[in-house]
């Protein structure tokens, strides 16, 4: 790079929300990082909430946890998945009501002199030196703007980045409003007017858009991109079309297609190279035609979650089948129908009688659900099913085999029974004195060592690690001796606590429970070591039972794909 100077992208959304503004954004990112530049990308919610782990994650989908232990936006994993050369931190997303806090704060400690503290300056300013904190030592910054133009609580947003263009200068600032131009059956036309009411929109808070980003079901013609350039003002190269892609993957692609990349350095005065996209044309041609066909893995948690709450969960496995050439489908199967039908009626139901091919039990909170969460960690256990317990997950598995195999027969967790004494999950130590509603879990990075000759070492490659957290409960050490003698495995701890943080155990392919999150490390192009070795351990467990001999890490395997379905065991 010949310059030093940051410049600055501001992308805004219009129309409807939830038309992949953050997507947008992240694969932006991606072209920029392609190109030789170091990004970043921040988020900036409308909302008043401060601490936005305790928001409904169906309301908001998953709360993505950062190496340092913010709970952000679920957009985060989407940069941080995007972006592989920086790390999402705390400084990456902020909300109104930070800014506000931040504000009043410095109000009380007298800060402002007796001023009168209004939105322009005082809350303005703050804005602003939350992004230029998050942008120190970066060539370009992304900043996404939550909500769509015209809703109240993003005003001082919007007139923070107005200001910045005349702070930073016109050549270091650009803006990108992404809206929806729909498409209306009875007239059988894509119409441009709520994207020029929107561009009014934002004109009216002296923004004027650079790049218009136009999302669509189909590919826009070439008449309909004139008339969005006449009307809203924007040079007709700068209108640029994203119509719905088969994989998120897929959308680096579809921008740089249509220019996207080389408007933004052209706009900015930035001279790079022509970018190299390779890695992501090699991951759409994997999800195009795998060579490996198809793996069946069923999630099994409470219904309501499955659906809204695992963003960086479903990528991570989809991250595992592109490092095996194959492909992933996530067949949702709810606890608590387990629990009434027992599971191999729910599992034949859930998989259409296709059966699956691996068991993963993800994060969660509750009692609901959770025996028959147990009971899924028991069948693949005894069936010896690939297993994957990812933070409640490992807590259901070491229940299980508390009570099959260590004859704890009433083991439970703390979070479920207060009373119990077969707690072998308990609340940690350090979280007893702490109110329970939020500020109390284990958060972020902490580092863990893996035990010689397991299979978790293996995978990993790697003596020590660090990974993700979030939870309350823990591996009761109390219980932690009965358990090993019974033959469970703990074959990662973190040394400092000496706290329980992966399990496995012996004759089985691949059952591994973790008490960390590693979804959120997984990236498309450098997939988390353990959902690669589990789709692997999948794809064996698929020939298995189809009868097909094949190593799956190395060349063409007929799957199940194809197969006669009768000829198949549930398992
Ligand atoms: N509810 C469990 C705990 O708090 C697990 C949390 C999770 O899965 N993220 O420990």
């Amino acid at each position: 790079m010949s310059h030093r100077t940051t410049k600055f992208v501001f992308v805004t959304g219009g129309v409807v929300s939830s038309i992949g503004k953050g997507l947008s954004c992240a694969s932006i990112g991606a072209l920029l990082e392609a190109r030789g530049l170091k990004v970043t990308a921040v988020k900036l919610d409308p909302y008043i909430n401060v601490d936005p782990g305790t928001m409904s994650p169906f309301q908001h989908g998953e709360v993505f946890v950062t190496d340092d232990g913010a709970e952000t936006d679920l957009d985060l994993g989407h940069y941080e998945r995007f972006i592989e050369g920086v790390r999402m931190a705390k400084r990456n997303n902020f909300t109104t009501g930070q800014v506000y806090e931040s504000v009043i704060s410095n109000e009380r400690r007298g800060d402002y002199l007796g001023g009168t503290v209004q939105v322009i300056p005082h809350v303005t300013d703050e804005i602003k030196r939350r992004i230029f904190q998050a942008a120190e030592g970066i060539d370009v910054c992304l900043v996404e703007i939550g909500g769509t133009v015209g809703d109240i609580e993003s005003l001082p947003f919007l007139e923070a980045i107005r200001q910045l263009r005349f702070e930073v200068g016109p050549e270091n600032t650009l803006y990108i409003h992404v809206t929806l131009v729909p498409y209306i059956k009875a007239a059988g036309e894509f119409k441009t007017k709520p994207t020029q009411h929107s561009v009014k929109e934002l004109l009216g808070f002296g923004i004027m858009p650079n790049i218009i980003l136009c999302r669509s079901e189909s590919k826009l013609d070439l008449k309909i991109k004139k008339k969005i350039s006449l009307f809203c003002n924007v040079a007709e190269n700068c209108v640029i079309n994203a119509p719905d892609v088969s994989t998120i993957y897929e959308l680096p692609l579809t921008l740089h297609a249509e220019g996207m990349d080389d408007r933004i350095v052209e706009l900015l005065h930035i001279w790079t190279g022509a970018p190299n996209l390779n890695p992501w044309k090699k991951i759409v041609n994997t999800v195009k035609s795998p060579a490996n066909g198809l793996a069946r893995i069923a999630m099994v948690g409470k219904y309501v979650d499955l659906t809204e709450s695992y963003k960086s969960l479903t990528e991570a496995l989809h991250h595992g089948a592109f490092a095996n050439d194959c492909k992933v489908e996530i067949i949702y199967v709810d606890s608590e129908e387990i629990e009434k039908e027992g599971i191999e009626p729910v599992i034949a139901r859930a998989s259409a009688g296709q059966g699956i091919d691996a068991i993963l039990i993800p994060g969660g909170f509750g009692v609901r659900g959770s025996e028959g969460k147990i009971t899924a960690a028991g069948y693949a256990r005894t069936k010896k099913i690939p297993f994957f317990g990812i933070c409640l997950g490992l807590q259901m598995a070491v229940i299980e085999y508390a009570r099959s195999v260590a004859g704890i027969k009433q083991a439970t967790s703390r979070e479920f029974d207060e009373n119990s004494n077969a707690a072998v999950i308990n609340l940690m130590e350090s979280q007893k004195h702490v109110d329970r509603k939020g500020g109390s879990m284990r958060l972020g990075a902490y580092p863990c060592a893996l035990k010689k000759d397991t299979l978790t070492r293996k995978v990993y490659g790697q003596k020590e690690i660090t990974e993700r957290h979030r939870h309350r409960f823990e591996v009761n050490n109390a219980f932690r001796s009965q358990l090993e003698q019974a033959g469970l495995i703990f074959s990662g701890v973190w040394p400092e606590g000496d706290l329980v943080e992966i399990i496995e155990i012996k004759d089985h392919p691949w059952f591994i429970g973790v008490q960390f999150h590693p979804e959120f490390k997984s990236t498309p192009k450098n997939s988390h070591p353990l959902f690669k070795s589990f789709i692997t351990a999948a794809l064996k467990h698929r020939d298995l039972r189809n009868g097909v001999k094949s190593d799956p890490s190395n060349g063409r395997s007929k799957g199940s794909e194809g197969s006669d379905p009768r000829q198949l065991t549930i398992a």
